[in-house]
């Protein structure tokens, strides 16, 4: 059965058409600028060529219709028609408390999903418009939820609840919930399936790291903290959202700049983290890095700083759970920068780490980057989010 795979943003929607029982890609692309000027469709079949059209896309719904256009044009396409797809995938950025799992979509889940809609206002609405796009075009089409914060919903209390009134939490449900669920899950199994050990008997700690970063706890096989919090606002230091910080420092910089919570809040979501803290230099890692190497200052501290909180949290989650069997690097830039990881680690001799430099130059494929003899493992794997929403669909299609 063919699954076709959506990740529906607020102007942008990507797409991957994954074989289910072979896992193989058939094709994939990206829908940019929806809604506005200049609107584009990328479309990658497995093999060939990549094809860009612009062309006008007024809505989401609009996009699909491209998507299933390009997959099933006569020349270009993959499937000989829309029969061929047998469910759509759904990445839903917020399942509140509600959804501890992926899920079949009805009529009462897109209510349940609207219900989380202030939790994640950016995101929701956008996943529920691809969802509603999809109905309209391949209302026959079975088609699944899947969250990211469904994997984070085994949190116990300790680790998901504030120190602020408690009341906050029984009246509007504030708590940590984490995000990239779906990649921590996916490569926290990886990892025991590449240790050949069971994933129930496991302690491992997955850091994601990306243009948006988190870490997770994974214990016997249950997430048991993770550092995004209530929003993907909160932990490591992000492309450029600001992660931990002093709550008190929204106050100061609202007097100090003249600025309301909202504005500050737009500077620690969009003008903060790595891109804030390098003055401007850049969000992308290639170009700190360069930095870093040509001893630029901002390069230096930005890079330092983002390491730092890296190793911070894995040092919180050895200890959260009495211990750590492995470390899985993964996300654009815990895959492709053996420096990065080499900084995190360095500070890791007190878990008997011992990084393995030659394995760690690698690139591409999953790795053992620790060597032998490392008392705690460390691995590179890389995510794969879509193929992870791919499974799940499929096991809730078939089912
Ligand atoms: P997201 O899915 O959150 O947008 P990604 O997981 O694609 O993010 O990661 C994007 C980040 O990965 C960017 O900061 C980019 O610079 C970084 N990245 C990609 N390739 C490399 C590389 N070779 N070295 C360092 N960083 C890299």
């Amino acid at each position: 059965m063919n699954i076709l795979v959506i990740n529906c943003g607020s102007s942008s929607l990507k797409f991957q058409l994954i074989d289910a029982a072979t896992e193989a890609l058939i094709a994939k692309g990206l829908c940019e600028r929806i809604g506005i000027d200049g609107s584009k469709i990328v479309y990658q079949p497995t093999g060939a060529e990549k094809k860009e059209t612009v062309t006008p896309m007024a809505d989401h719904t609009q996009a699909i219709r491209l998507v299933i256009d390009a997959l099933t044009d006569k020349e270009t396409g993959v499937v000989g028609s829309l029969s061929e797809i047998g469910a759509v995938g759904h990445r839903i950025v917020h399942g509140g408390e509600k959804f501890a799992s992926s899920t079949l979509v009805t009529d009462e889940v897109i209510k349940t999903i609207t219900d989380c809609n202030e939790l994640a206002p950016l995101h929701n609405p956008a996943n529920l418009i691809g969802i509603a796009a999809c109905k309209e075009l391949m209302p026959d089409t079975p088609m699944a939820a899947v969250f990211d914060t469904a994997f984070h919903q085994t949190m116990p209390k300790e680790a998901y609840l504030y120190g602020i009134p408690y009341e906050y939490y029984e009246k509007y449900k504030v708590r940590r919930y984490g995000f990239h669920g779906t990649s921590h899950a996916y490569v926290s199994k990886r990892a025991a399936e590449m240790l050949g050990r069971k994933y129930e008997d496991l302690k491992l700690i997955v850091c994601h790291l990306g243009n948006g970063a988190s870490v997770s706890a994974v214990r016997n096989g249950k997430c048991i903290d993770t550092s995004m919090g209530l929003t993907p606002l909160e932990g490591l230091i992000m492309g450029t959202r600001s992660g931990d910080i002093d709550p008190a420092i929204i106050e100061f910089i609202a007097h100090k700049e003249n600025k309301s919570v909202d504005e500050v809040m737009t500077v620690l979501n969009k003008k903060s983290g790595v891109l804030g803290l390098s003055g401007g230099l850049s969000s992308d890692f290639r170009d700190l890095l360069k930095a870093y190497d040509e001893g630029d200052e901002a390069g230096i501290r930005t890079v330092e700083a983002f390491a730092y909180r890296v190793t911070k949290y894995i040092g919180a989650y050895a200890a959260a759970m009495n211990g750590v069997d492995a470390i899985c690097f993964t996300a654009g830039v815990g895959e492709n920068n053996p420096f990065i990881r080499d900084l995190v680690c360095s500070r890791l001799g007190y878990l008997g780490i011992t990084m393995d430099e030659e394995q760690n130059a690698k690139r591409g494929e999953e790795l053992m980057i620790s060597t032998p003899d490392s008392l705690t493992k460390v691995l590179m794997i890389p995510t794969n989010e879509e193929l992870a929403i791919a499974r799940e669909t499929y096991a809730l299609v078939k089912a």
